[in-house]
């Protein structure tokens, strides 16, 4: 079993603190990002044993356990580097990844996953749907077509809904919240911060940007997945709640001072995504 001693004292120093790492990220050629997705951040502290290592508003969480670490999400492709840097700056080792988990198979996800797998020997963890789009590289997605593919990128391990995985002291169970796409999933585990249990909830998007909601022959039960993830989210152990884009729960992982400035529950956040949903179909329904 590869050991955790390396991880020292030091890492403390950059403990609950976040700093801008100078210029952002190159675009890509194929698909342009929003600035703040690609600026790069120090290790942001989020609970004793839980940093987000992504950019500003792009989440990458590693999470710490006496086994091994675990990596849920990678962001854009372009930041597989700054993802094993930032693992390094905590004075862990990238070799010590030992599962990579994620919410669903997008470019600004699963981007680097591919690299990321190659570069620490962890196993991919994923679900039959998203495994798909993810061999693919997001070919053929069933909203954006070829528009945003990335490296391909092999599952190492298919979980079913519900399943736990063990590592350390720390189980993670996974939760399927099908809508945004059709194998997204949410992530809930334990861990503490100021000496008390904390219920963490990594939630997947549950937003449908620019997607067909009714109706659509791609996705003929996309209405019922996206109303049956609102109630299972607001369900989940939750006492605190990140998401892929930091935004979508009040984080702002580039601001040192105030890495958290709107703070929001399991229940709000599906309220606020059922809102706009219900809004958009009928808005759709009127127009069609
Ligand atoms: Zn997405």
């Amino acid at each position: 079993m590869r050991s955790l001693c390396r991880v020292t004292a030091g890492l403390f120093l950059s403990a609950f603190t976040s700093l801008s790492l100078g210029a952002p990220l190159t675009q890509l050629k194929a698909y342009e990002a929003p600035p703040a997705w690609l600026t790069p951040i120090a290790p942001l502290r989020i609970s004793d044993n839980v940093w987000q290592i992504g950019t500003a508003s792009l989440t990458s969480l590693l999470v710490r356990t006496p086994d091994g670490l675990v990596l849920i999400d990678g962001g854009m492709p372009q930041q597989s580097t700054l993802t094993l840097d930032n693992i390094r700056r905590l004075g862990m080792n990238p070799s010590d990844v030992r599962y990579i988990f994620h919410s669903h198979a997008h470019i600004d996800h699963a981007g680097p996953l591919a690299a990321i797998r190659e570069a620490t020997g962890a196993t991919l963890v994923s679900n039959a749907e998203s495994a798909a789009l993810l061999q693919r590289g997001g070919a053929g997605d069933l909203h954006f077509g070829d528009r945003m593919n990335y490296r391909p990128a092999h599952a190492d391990r298919l979980v079913q809904d519900g399943e736990t995985i063990e590592l350390g002291a720390m189980i993670f169970t996974v939760h399927f919240t099908p809508g945004h796409t059709p194998g997204s999933m949410s992530w809930t585990w334990s861990d503490t911060r100021d000496g008390k249990p904390l219920r963490m909830a990594y939630v997947d998007s549950l937003s449908a940007p620019g997607y067909k909601l009714a109706q659509n022959p791609r996705y003929p039960k996309l209405v019922e997945a996206f109303r049956s993830s609102f109630a299972r989210v607001r369900a989940l152990p939750c006492d605190l709640l990140l998401t892929p884009h930091a935004e979508g729960s009040g984080w702002d992982y580039g601001n040192a001072a105030a890495p958290h400035p709107k703070p929001m529950s399991c229940a709000d956040y599906a309220d606020d995504a059922e809102r706009k949903f219900e809004q958009n179909l009928a808005e759709q329904s009127a127009t069609s």
